[in-house]
């Protein structure tokens, strides 16, 4: 939820989260060279990354590192959270470029992610006007999740989620926007995952192979 309606900067810590964080998030759970990498393997992990994406406050994290090293049981238990919400959130993009209906499983974890969001308020502003900041009122990584989840949320409420997609590269499997002027893109990114096809594609066309999936829409944006 954008905390900079009325100005640019919120009083405390206007940590606005758009929806590149909410992808970048669920792209942690990563493919390197076609196999499965987790980009956040632990809790430490995990928290460094949403004190860097601001979803998090330094002193938030510290205190649940705290109390990480003294009760591991819990440490996991919210990694496992984490990952959760993470796994989910995954499902509604991957539903929505699929045009299928996310498994219901999925809906009622980013539900339960979303009802622990933080609460909105307006206060003074240092030029004496009016501004918007956000206060905590639970556990800090349901507050890091609900924001990550807001994004996705906005973007299927006044946005256009038909232009979520999943990377067509086997080996990446991002989750990315398209803001292509055709809307037609098929790679996180052409530089990258799309001239990788195309020169497999040409590679296919010299070896003489014919078995090659049609990547002729590959255009850059
Ligand atoms: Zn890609």
């Amino acid at each position: 939820m954008s905390t900079n309606v009325i100005e640019p900067f919120s009083r405390g810590h206007a940590h606005d989260v758009r929806l590149d964080d909410t992808f970048d998030f669920l792209n942690t759970d990563d493919l390197e060279n076609g196999f499965p990498l987790d980009r956040l393997p632990g809790l430490d992990d995990a928290l460094a990354w949403f004190v860097r994406r601001g979803v998090i406050h330094g002193e938030g994290a510290d205190r649940l590192r705290f109390q990480a090293a003294i009760d591991p049981l819990s440490a996991a238990r919210d990694l496992a959270r984490v990952r959760s919400v993470r796994g989910a959130l995954r499902e509604v993009a991957d539903a929505l470029a699929d045009h299928r209906p996310p498994r219901p499983g999925a809906l009622d974890t980013v539900n339960r992610a979303l009802h622990a969001r933080q609460v909105i308020e307006l206060v003074p502003s240092s030029d004496g006007c009016v501004a918007v900041d956000h206060r905590h009122v639970g556990d800090p990584i349901d507050d890091a999740l609900a924001r990550l989840a807001d994004p996705l949320v906005k973007e299927l409420t006044s946005g256009q989620p038909e232009r979520i997609r999943i990377c067509d590269n086997d080996r990446c499997r991002w989750v990315f926007y398209d803001t292509s002027r055709t809307g037609k893109r098929r790679w996180c990114d052409m530089a990258t995952c799309g001239n990788r096809a195309k020169a497999a594609r040409h590679r296919a066309r010299t070896r003489g192979s014919s078995d090659e999936p049609d990547l002729v829409s590959a255009s850059p944006d």
